[in-house]
């Protein structure tokens, strides 16, 4: 199993001739601009400031690949819904990410998810262009520790009404064992 004890930055590009060259299976993680990404990347493996978290929405603009355990990439793809600076986040999003599909890889998406808000068009146009390239799936709602019981079992429901996928997790950087379930997952 992957413990999540070694985990290092390797690399951050756009282009994908440049992506790392050792064939490490990847976990390509998505989600919506300021959804927690690089507060899970911290979180799930266990480093204060692995990732870059920030405040300020569209900061991740290339793909950032971090080595977990000299086993995996974990892959941080751009943060989309939000344009910044005269740059087209979203078709940046999609240009690179349809190449980073064709990639052979890739084994696992994990699509983040913010507990707190609705499911965005761009959230159910990814969660379905994951499922046409057949790759697995995983949701993650993160920020759970801002959700009661009711509010956790509406995202349940949404998600299940897209009709993707089957497995998902709740994940608060709070709650540091409610990543446990998802690292044995993965
Ligand atoms: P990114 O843009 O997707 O990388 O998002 P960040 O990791 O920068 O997080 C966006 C905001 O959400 C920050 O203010 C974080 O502190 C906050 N955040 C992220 N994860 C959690 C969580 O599990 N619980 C709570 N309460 N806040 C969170």
């Amino acid at each position: 199993m992957i413990n999540f004890n070694v985990a290092e930055f390797s690399k951050s590009t756009v282009d994908l001739a440049n992506a790392p060259k050792d064939n490490l299976p990847e976990v390509l993680l998505c989600g919506r601009s300021n959804v927690g990404k690089s507060s899970f990347i911290n979180a799930i493996t266990n480093h204060k400031s692995l990732a870059h978290a920030s405040s300020k929405p569209g900061h991740t603009k290339l793909l950032n690949y971090y080595k977990i355990d000299n086993r995996i990439y974990f892959v941080d793809a751009p943060g989309y819904g939000y344009a910044s600076g005269g740059v087209d986040l979203d078709k940046l999003f999609a240009t690179t990410m349809e190449d980073y599909f064709v990639n052979p890889n890739l084994k696992l998406v994990l699509v983040l998810l913010d507990s707190r808000r609705e499911l965005s068009n761009e959230d159910i146009e990814l969660i379905n262009f994951v499922d046409s390239k057949h790759i697995p799936l995983l949701f993650i709602f993160t920020k759970a520790d801002k959700l009661n019981q009711k509010e956790k079992a509406a995202c349940i429901k949404h998600i299940k009404e897209v009709g993707v996928g089957e497995e998902y997790y709740f994940t608060s950087i709070l709650t540091p064992q409610s990543f446990d379930k998802l690292k044995s997952k993965i």
